[in-house]
């Protein structure tokens, strides 16, 4: 099972899905958008109990 994280750019806010070996990169590299310096805390893991969309209300208060 591959583990996903989500990398949310803290300059130029784009939110990309990225593997553990791209995760890796962009630390390295930076944001794939911006090239922003990213750090460990821009990223989010995306495991647990399938949540992630949301639906039935809670978290979610992203805008868009
Ligand atoms: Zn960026």
């Amino acid at each position: 099972m591959l583990t996903t994280v989500q990398f949310t750019c803290s300059d130029c806010a784009q939110t990309i899905e990225v593997n553990e070996e791209m995760r890796e990169t962009i630390l390295e590299a930076g944001c794939p958008v911006c090239t922003a310096a990213a750090s460990d805390g821009d990223f989010e893991a995306e495991d647990g109990d399938g949540a992630v969309d949301g639906g039935s209300g809670g978290e979610a208060s992203s805008g868009r």
